[in-house]
Parts: C-alpha cells; sequence; structure tokens
C-alpha cells in the first residue's frame, strides 16, 4: 500500500479577511473575491480567496506581497481543473490568470503568437483561424480552460499522435517567480533558442516553479480537410487484440492519421460508434487528395477488421461528443495511464481484469490510456480494497513501462493514494530544482510529485 499523501488539518493559519482585505487594500475592491461552492475550490476547502491581476507587473507585485507575508499560493487559470494534484499542505491565496488574458502579438506572416496566460485556447485559436492559423493542440476540458494552464499541466489530446504535445510549439516564455520578480525564456520565434530548455522546464511544472504569465508559439496551418474513419474487429472475441495490432502496423505504415483513438464500449456519451464494441478511431487532417490515398492505405493495412469513413456531420458529431464526454461529470474517476505503444493490448487486457466495468480510451499511437467509470463503480469492494485495485493497476502500468495518474477520484481514494505514483530517481533531481525556483515552498505547496 502506497504512503497516504501529507495532509494538514487546517490549510489557513490566516484569516481569510485579513488576507482580502490587504489585497483590496493595494490593489483596490475588483482585484480580489472571497468565493464559495464550486469556483477555483481546490482541495475540498468551502471558501477561498482568489486575486484577478489585470497586467503582468499586478501579478508580479501580489507575488512579491504574497513572498513578504508568507502567503502559500495556489497558481490557477481558469480554474477548470485545479482538483487535480494532492491537496496542498497549506493554501493562503489563489492568483488567476483569467483577467491577464490579452492576445499580445499574432504575425500571421510569420505564423507566431504571444498571448497573455489567462487567454483561452479555444478563442485564440478562433482568432488565427481567420488566417487559416492554429496551435495544434486539443487538450479535454472545458473551454475557457487558459493556454497558461495548458502549458503548466502540459495537456495535450488525441491531437498528439500528430502535432506532438505543448512542448513542441512554445518557443519562449515570461513567467513570475515566488518572490515576483519577473524573468524570461525562449523567444518569439522558433530561431531565438536561448533559454528553450527552460520552456521546456516550465511545461508541465504544475504551477510549482513560478507562474506563467506570458507565452510565445510557433503555429502552424490548419489543414483544408478532414475525414474520419473507424475501424471494428470481425471476431469480437479478440476485439482488443486485433485492434492494437491494428494501430500498431498503421504506426509503422506510411498512414499518418492526425489523431487514432482506440475507444472501448461502456461509453456514456452519444458516440456515433457501436455503444457495444471496441473501436479503433482514425482521424485524418490534409488536403482532401492525400485523404483519400490514405484511407486507401489504412484499408488495405486493416483489411481483415469492418471499417467505415463517417459522414462529415457525424465526424463533427463525434469529435465534439468525445471531448466534451471525456470530462463530463458522469465519470467520478478517471485516471491516466501510460505505456510504450507496443504494450497497449497487455495494458489494456490488464485493465479490463482488474478493474472490471471501466469505459476505457486510448491514444494509440502513443500508449497514453484513460479509464473512466461512474460514481458507484467501487461500491461492490470494501474501503480499504478500493485502494489496493488502483495500486494493483499502477503497478501493471509500471511493469510496462509505464505510470498511472489520477485525474479525477472520490476523496476517499486520494486520501489513501498518492495522485502522481512514484517517480523514482527523478525525484530527486525535481525536488533540486523545486528548492532553486521556489526555496521557501510558496506555490502549491505538496501538490506534485514527491510531495513537491
Ligand atoms: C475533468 C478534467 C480532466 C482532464 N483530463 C485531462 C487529460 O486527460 N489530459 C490532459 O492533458 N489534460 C486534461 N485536463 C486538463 C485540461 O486540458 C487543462 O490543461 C486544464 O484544465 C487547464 O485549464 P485552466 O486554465 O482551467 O487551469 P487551472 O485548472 O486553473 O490550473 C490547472 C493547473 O495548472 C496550474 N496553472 C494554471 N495556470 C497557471 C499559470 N499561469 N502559471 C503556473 N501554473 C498555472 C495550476 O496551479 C494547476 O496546477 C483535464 C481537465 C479537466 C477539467
Amino acid at each position: 500500500m502506497e504512503t497516504p499523501q501529507a495532509t494538514s488539518p487546517n490549510p489557513y493559519t490566516i484569516p481569510l479577511d485579513k488576507i482580502l482585505h490587504r489585497l483590496r487594500e493595494m490593489f483596490g475592491e475588483d482585484r480580489a473575491q472571497l468565493l464559495r461552492g464550486a469556483e477555483f475550490r481546490v482541495a475540498g476547502e468551502t471558501e477561498r480567496v482568489v486575486a484577478f491581476p489585470q497586467q503582468r507587473e499586478e501579478l508580479s507585485e501580489m507575488l512579491e506581497l504574497a513572498h513578504r507575508e508568507r502567503w502559500r499560493v495556489i497558481p490557477a487559470g481558469a480554474g477548470t481543473w485545479l482538483e487535480m494534484g494532492n491537496k496542498p499542505t497549506q493554501m493562503h491565496l489563489v492568483i488567476s490568470t483569467a483577467r491577464l488574458n490579452r492576445v499580445v502579438e499574432y504575425e500571421p506572416a510569420d505564423l507566431t503568437g504571444t498571448v497573455e496566460a489567462g487567454c483561452s485556447l479555444t478563442e485564440f485559436n478562433q482568432l488565427t483561424a481567420k488566417h487559416r492559423q492554429f496551435i495544434p493542440l486539443d487538450p479535454f476540458g472545458d473551454p475557457r480552460l487558459t493556454i497558461g494552464g495548458t502549458i503548466a499541466t502540459a495537456s495535450s489530446g488525441p491531437l498528439r499522435c500528430a502535432y506532438g504535445t505543448p512542448r513542441d510549439w512554445l518557443v519562449g516564455i515570461t513567467v513570475v517567480h515566488a518572490d515576483g520578480k519577473i524573468s524570461k525564456a525562449g523567444g518569439k520565434v522558433v530561431k531565438n533558442v536561448a533559454g528553450y530548455d527552460l520552456c521546456k522546464l516550465y511545461t508541465g511544472s504544475y504551477g510549482t516553479l513560478a507562474m506563467i504569465a506570458e507565452m510565445s508559439f510557433k503555429l502552424r496551418a490548419l489543414p483544408a480537410s478532414e475525414k474520419t474513419m473507424v475501424f471494428y474487429a470481425d471476431d469480437q472475441k479478440n476485439e482488443i487484440e486485433l485492434l492494437s495490432t491494428l494501430a500498431v502496423a498503421l504506426s509503422d505504415s506510411d498512414v499518418q492519421p492526425a489523431a487514432m483513438e482506440f475507444v472501448s464500449p461502456g461509453h456514456n456519451a452519444s458516440l456515433p460508434l457501436d455503444p457495444h464494441r471496441h473501436a479503433l478511431v482514425l482521424r485524418f487532417l490534409n488536403e482532401p487528395e492525400t485523404i483519400n490515398a490514405q484511407i486507401d492505405d489504412a484499408t488495405r493495412i486493416g483489411g481483415y477488421c469492418q471499417r467505415s469513413v463517417l459522414s462529415e456531420a457525424d465526424a463533427a458529431r463525434f469529435w465534439t461528443a468525445y471531448h466534451e464526454s471525456e470530462t463530463a461529470d458522469d465519470w467520478a474517476y478517471s485516471f491516466r495511464l501510460s505505456a510504450l505503444p507496443a504494450e497497449l493490448p497487455g495494458l489494456v487486457a490488464d485493465l479490463t481484469q482488474v478493474l472490471p466495468d471501466t469505459h476505457v480510451r486510448a491514444h494509440a499511437g502513443n500508449g497514453v490510456v484513460r479509464v473512466l467509470a461512474p460514481l458507484g463503480w467501487l461500491d461492490n469492494f470494501k474501503t480499504k480494497e478500493r485502494a489496493r485495485k488502483v495500486a494493483e493497476v499502477r503497478r501493471a502500468a509500471q511493469a510496462r513501462g509505464g505510470q498511472l495518474l489520477i485525474l479525477r477520484a472520490t476523496p476517499e481514494l486520494t486520501a489513501q493514494l498518492d495522485v502522481w505514483g512514484e517517480v523514482g530517481p527523478t525525484a530527486n533531481l525535481m525536488r533540486a530544482l523545486k528548492d532553486k525556483y521556489d526555496p521557501q515552498s510558496q506555490l502549491n505547496p505538496g501538490r506534485f510529485v514527491a510531495g513537491i
């Protein structure tokens, strides 16, 4: 059994009204609010102070104040995913970039753009679509989610298959450190590579090293057209194996789908798929002739499976429903596992054995697997057995060179299991970075891997 995470009986040692008063006095009435309910809720607390800086300099001054007062800060974007992570060991203040949301620069001719952290990815991509360009990232979640939050969590979605992860598109970053100092890394264009590694360091640091204030991206041209193709295995007894083998064969071929998703039955959404069968769904984004040639190739490779090309309307419906249903409230449990792509059949088979009655989805091209289950799913097990079940799957993923992350679970389960799992020797390196960048553990204390 894993060590339960450290908890603090009362994370607030400073009265919230004092913090609120101080912030309002310094920055103005509208810059801080006392919020109750689900908005910006971090860890089951009932109320929290949330500050909303509107300029980078204001963010810097707020962090400087927090540093002086020794307030522990929870960095936030739109606050749509603050439930993810271990419970903070201490927390006094949430600082949100929701109002730090301008597009600073957009140069269609250079295929580059610079945005403030709170800019919504959906809105930015709507703007750039006018010039047939986009940041090719499609993370799951609420459309309000911010670009800063996407970078801080290194979030990607099905398009990762062709376009990679946020690290591949970020070329420059401005951050505000725990003491309020501002620093920049990288540049506005790809060739300005000084500090490029720092961009990579901040990407996926979950707000534990610094607050992201601004980012520069290279953009991609929007593909001219798209089609979606679905494969089902003829032999229903060996569906998982046949479809996984097909996914590996497609990955090794010249077929280059933009997304390749393995979807198990039991989905709660109105996906235009057979609800009783496993499916492998391929999304092609390209010139129409190239797509047709790729579909011909995929048909040849997957000749032993049933296949169909969705109508334009069904394809659009599928991808919208697929995204929305991933983060729907119906799922009380959501786990993300990883394994080498070739290990996918084994991992999915482990999952169906150890965690029956769950819904499994995977980025079949890169071995990222998501497991979703409704509330009540673990009701047949005693409280202690529930955590053991999940720990067993975590071990199975580790044995296949991967990891299990708890994206969403009941408080009862997260109180017994570390959200991130063991990271081995990397923990020492991460602790050293935390000590260097945030020596007083002021940002997101205790929320990340290895208690960082
Ligand atoms: C239910 C659910 C499931 C999800 N599942 C997945 C998934 O499977 N895969 C995936 O890749 N993504 C997933 N996401 C994440 C999502 O795609 C976004 O990355 C996330 O919601 C960020 O949006 P936000 O602005 O609301 O960030 P918030 O929810 O406000 O913050 C998210 C995290 O980023 C940090 N953060 C936010 N802004 C900053 C900043 N400016 N500087 C420093 N740190 C910051 C916060 O401290 C926090 O740790 C999921 C989201 C939800 C709601």
